[in-house]
């Protein structure tokens, strides 16, 4: 029988509260997530930082702490940022370059008393909350952007290693997995810095420019059979895993070739609020990715809604 999917609480309950604040971990956590999920960026004064963009401008109020701090594309960078002068933002629930929020029924815009943290700070959070609980939540921190922050002057990548490291992340066995779209340094990541920890390849559209890496050839039959050379598991987008048709949503056999090579499959994002085509209701989406695509984990914004889903699962077959 196989084992039931993990619920990755994608940025925390970002359904219900601002993404990567500790409000947003605290009830994941509470919700039952299997791990909480970390983006990493650094800070100027090479801080790590858990924040999902490079940018500060569509989550805080950075604009109006600090209004003459834009790069000459109008955009405020963390890496321009020293830890204590982010420590005075606030955190604010995701909006669009016209101030509009991203997910209207979410958390009300520019509101609350939200903070940053430190990807430390957050370890300790986790640490110190599994130690008085019966379960152990994982954590699945990703590093964003690594060939950009070495521009900016950074190897991010051995940073983070050693401070997974020091809170006792180090082995294949370990709670956490690591996930990356660069191809590149995912390579380098087992290969040159050693590390043993469960390794997952993210998978982007090539047209988001996200890395300087092909997706549809990682995501081709010989990408996939390269890739288990290296990685544990794969995070595409859950539009790369189906097909609609005039029966309904069918499988583009990505999951398939996956499990032929021994890979897990981690789709992002899971919202019960912003639906994939073809699908009436979150129910109806998961029945399909679990039950249908079996999927082995699931990033979301819901994990309340996930786990709900997935506790009740086997009584439906
Ligand atoms: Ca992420």
């Amino acid at each position: 029988m196989k084992s039931r999917p993990v619920i990755i609480a994608h940025r925390g309950a970002s359904g219900y509260l601002p993404e990567h604040t500790l409000a947003a971990k605290t009830l994941a956590y509470a919700m039952g997530a299997d791990f909480l999920e970390q983006d990493v960026v650094a800070t100027r004064d090479d801080q790590l930082v858990v924040l999902h963009d490079i940018h500060l401008d569509r989550t805080t109020n950075v604009a109006e702490v600090f209004p003459d701090r834009a790069r000459s594309d109008g955009r405020y960078y963390v890496r321009d940022f020293d830890m204590d002068e982010l420590r005075g933002l606030r955190v604010w629930e995701r909006f669009e370059a016209d101030g509009q929020p991203v997910y209207p029924e979410r958390y009300p815009p520019r509101s609350g008393s939200f903070r940053i943290h430190t990807l430390r700070e957050e370890l300790e959070f986790v640490a110190r909350l599994n130690e008085d609980a019966e379960r152990q939540v994982g954590i699945y921190p990703e590093i964003k952007k690594p060939a950009w922050h070495k521009r900016e002057g950074i190897d991010i990548t051995p940073v983070m290693l050693e401070l997974l490291a020091e809170f006792g992340y180090r082995s294949k066995n370990d709670p956490i997995c690591l996930q990356c779209f660069d191809a590149d340094e995912v390579v380098r990541i087992r290969r040159e810095l050693g590390c043993e920890l469960p390794l997952v390849q993210l998978i982007a559209d090539n047209s988001w420019e996200e890395a300087e890496t092909d997706y549809d050839e990682l995501r081709s039959d010989v990408g996939l059979e390269r890739l288990a050379e290296f990685v544990d598991g794969i995070g595409p987008w859950f539009s790369q895993l189906y097909e609609d048709s005039e029966n309904g949503p069918r499988s583009t056999g990505l999951v398939e070739t996956a499990h032929k090579n021994g890979l897990v499959v981690h789709p992002y994002t899971f919202r019960a609020d912003s639906l994939p085509d073809g699908f009436a209701d979150f129910d109806e989406l998961l029945e399909f990715a679990i039950g249908e695509l079996g999927i082995d984990g699931l990033f979301t914004d819901f994990p309340d809604l996930a786990r709900r889903f997935i506790e009740d699962f086997p009584a439906r077959e």
